[in-house]
């Protein structure tokens, strides 16, 4: 029993949608704060709009859903506004979001220091797990000194409810930094490179939004008909999934079906069914019909089976109604052949086709047996009886 309920719950955590993680963005400082300052730049400035980057970035992957994840996204401020850093975590509680992102940039009295680091509140956790992601992608974007993983007291790591990181992406205060702080093209990048940290965290393919291909799509005009004309109602299926019914004209058009080969099978009642393999070409309808023969008493049954002689059979006994593969060859003893098949398989409706193809199941034979070669030993059989009558007799 509680096997069965783990096996119900894990079927109900496999049909329900995966719920969308709920992202605080917090751009540091803001307002008559202007955090760092260094090469005439303002951090609040800077990290305000890289956020509103990591921003879009999150909505366009929610939007497209080819690949990536699906996100909630609030920013602490969206405007260069103060925000306390009291108020940026109690916003973050007060909406119970799953992760807490914050952007800020680096200053220091000596524009020697650079590089890149990122803080949790502790070491252990999803907090510090997220860090190293954002540390690892950021490194791998601008390729900044790397000055590790961190922790530290900050307010908004202590008081948030959630796991938190804080990244600082260069020194305002260092010229080579502060190059890519300027820079709009590698705000961008670093904005990316929050997205596939987050992605990762959360066990997603890093996927930038937008990227997947284009779908191959076309369509299919078909038409089905019967000898007498258009079939209506006639069932359509397309690779082994129903499609529809054509309509009073016996066409169907099916919409957004892959570039491709498809086999189109159609079946109405009194008809027998019949496929056709059609080519599809992105953006391009294609056109197919197809005529189904109308089911009489001489159509094949779903208990019908066709039995195939083997040409390959030399000579056949019309005595006994048997085939050898030696003597001499001829059409006489090919049609005994037949009606030799027709006599064993009397007792059901079956039909005669002679080729090469071997159905050797038909005759109750191994499988490996041909037709012929099983028809071979039961005539060597009978062959021994008579031959023992004959010697009794
Ligand atoms: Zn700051």
């Amino acid at each position: 029993m509680k096997a069965l309920a783990s096996v119900l719950l894990i079927l109900l955590a496999l049909a329900s949608p995966v719920a969308a993680q709920s992202i605080v963005i917090d751009p540091g400082h803001g307002g008559a704060d202007p955090g760092g300052t260094g090469n005439n730049m303002l951090e609040k400035d800077l990290v305000l709009d890289t956020s509103k980057r990591f921003r879009d970035l999150l909505n366009a992957d929610s939007a497209d859903s080819a690949g990536g994840g699906s996100w909630t996204v609030n920013l602490t401020r969206d405007t260069d506004v103060f925000v306390s850093l009291a108020a940026r975590s109690s916003y973050a509680n007060s909406i119970g979001a799953d992760r807490f992102m914050s952007i800020h940039a680096n200053a220091f009295g000596n524009a020697s220091a650079n590089g890149t680091e990122t803080f949790a509140y502790a070491e252990g956790g999803n907090g510090a797990a997220l860090r190293n992601l954002v540390q690892e992608e950021m490194i791998a974007a601008w390729g900044l000194t790397n000055r590790g993983n961190k922790t530290a007291n900050f307010s908004v790591l202590v008081n948030t409810a959630m796991p938190a990181e804080l990244h600082e992406l260069a020194f305002i205060t260092n010229s080579t930094d502060a190059a890519l702080l300027a820079s709009a093209d590698k705000r961008q990048q670093a904005a990316a490179a929050h997205l596939r940290a987050i992605q990762r965290h959360f066990g997603i393919a890093p996927y930038v939004p937008g990227s997947a291909p284009e779908p191959q799509i076309g369509s299919i005009a078909f038409h089905v008909s019967g000898p007498a004309g258009a079939l209506v109602g006639a069932s359509i299926s397309i690779d082994g999934e129903a499609s529809g019914t054509t309509d009073d004209s016996g066409d169907l058009l099916i919409a957004e079906v892959s570039s491709g080969e498809h086999l189109l099978a159609a079946s109405a009642e009194g008809y027998v069914s019949a496929e056709v393999s059609v080519e599809v070409v992105a953006n391009q309808e294609a056109s197919a019909s197809i005529e189904l023969e109308a089911r009489g008493d001489a159509e094949e049954g779903p208990d019908d089976e066709v039995i195939e002689c083997d040409p390959e059979v030399e000579s056949c006994d019309e005595g006994t109604g048997g085939c050898s593969t030696s003597g001499s060859a001829g059409a006489q003893s090919f049609a005994a052949c037949l009606l030799l098949a027709l006599i064993i398989l009397g007792r059901r409706r079956r039909y005669i086709k002679c080729g090469q193809a071997r159905r050797p199941s038909v005759m109750g034979a191994t499988p490996s047996k041909t037709w012929a070669q099983s028809l071979d030993s039961r005539v060597a059989m009978s062959s021994r009886g008579r031959n023992q009558e004959a010697v009794r007799g």
